[in-house]
């Protein structure tokens, strides 16, 4: 049977020798005669994959011992409150750009904590591009940005130079492209778009922003306890920490962000270069702002959606109809993703073209 072509969202695509991996250790972990799934997260074998974990996503930003780096669950939603929670002091202030659902969920939980500032939004024209120019206040706690948007395919493509410590929620393009993460106070990004499956958040933070507030911190929402924990304060989601692990393990050995970010390009442009070729497709969203994650397109006619459906669906080319706040098409190019599959896609979308004529 011909295989599936993934385009999901999230949870996204992850490499098959991953998976076969995974597979294999909830049977037989390590050669322990136990299922990773049945043991404790205090044994050596398992406490050996969280630092390794930990330590593959310090290489892969390469960044130094000032930073530290913790799987939390809850996911990135976790994270737009703890954010504030452990950044914005009584008396200061939060900056944060609005660039779609996410940063407005971001930007809810903040305020539910402190005093926040939206410096920027591109909320006019439905989040179809990036807002650049704006000014970042000297004297914010913290600024906070969403480097890619899932929903509506924009990303940012540079990030302005702050004067205060920047915030970046990296969950739909983490490890995609290569960025400086040591211009970077505090990244976080849910796994389950481009590192591992649901169920595990990672947290890369520099330690000198922690310990400003003078709230009295409840245990589980502090990164600190986290960190003196070497991320097990608590039972960690010890699986899909692993497959994480696994995943990160595979990027690296492959040849790292600057391996992937090439082949990430050429399956963006060929996408791309197809939705502005083919008369029956149209792009989304502002062509500088365009994300290489998200592939957002519409056809151009509503009615082509049922015939191209079943084209696609005959293809099996699976997970890609858009966002129900955009419509259309959503093609997520996550890293797991080969080029063969937008491939198949492209081909398509050239066959549809032919058959409408
Ligand atoms: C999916 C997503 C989230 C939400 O992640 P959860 O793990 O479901 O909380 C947050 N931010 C971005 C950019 C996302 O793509």
């Amino acid at each position: 049977m011909a295989k599936v072509h993934n385009f999901s969202a999230g949870p996204g695509i992850l490499p098959a020798e991953v998976l076969q991996q995974a597979a294999a250790a909830c049977l037989n972990f390590d050669n322990m005669d136990l299922s990773i799934l049945e043991i404790s997260h205090r044994s050596k074998n398992y406490v050996a994959v969280m630092d390794e974990a930990r330590q593959l996503i310090k290489d892969l930003f390469e960044v130094g011992n000032e930073y530290e780096v913790f799987y939390l669950g809850g996911g990135a939603s976790l994270q737009f409150a703890m954010v504030p929670y452990n950044l914005l002091t009584e008396n200061g202030f939060a900056a944060y750009v609005n660039t779609g659902v996410w940063a407005s969920k971001a930007i809810k939980e903040a305020k539910i904590i402190g005093n926040t500032k939206v410096i920027a939004s591109s909320e006019d024209k439905k989040f179809n591009y990036v807002p650049k120019g704006y000014e970042i206040p000297k004297d914010a706690d913290y600024f906070h940005i969403t480097s890619n948007n899932t929903i509506y395919g924009t990303q940012m493509k540079s990030f302005p130079k702050s004067p205060v410590p920047t915030v970046c929620d990296m969950s739909s393009d983490l490890f995609s492209r290569k960025v400086n993460a040591n211009d970077f106070a505090l990244i976080y990004a849910g796994a389950q778009k481009n590192m591992g499956p649901a169920g595990s958040t990672m947290v890369m933070v520099r330690k000198d922003v922690l310990g400003k507030t003078n709230r009295k911190m409840l245990s589980m929402l502090d990164y600190n306890v986290h960190i003196k924990g070497e991320s097990m304060y608590n039972t960690p989601p010890v699986f899909p920490v692993y497959v994480s692990m696994l995943t990160l393990r595979w990027l690296k050995e492959h040849g790292g962000v600057s391996w992937i970010e090439k082949i990430n390009q050429q399956k963006a442009d060929l996408l791309y270069n197809e939705i502005d070729r083919n008369e029956c497709f149209v792009g989304t969203v502002e062509k500088a702002d365009r994300s290489n994650m998200n592939v957002c397109f519409l056809p151009t006619k509503p009615e082509y959606e049922a015939e191209f459906d079943k084209m696609i669906k005959a293809e099996r080319i699976d997970g890609i109809k858009g966002h129900r706040d955009v419509g259309g098409y959503r093609a997520s190019l996550y890293n797991a993703m080969p080029i063969e599959s937008v491939h198949v896609l492209v081909d398509v979308m050239k066959a549809f073209e032919k058959k409408i004529g």
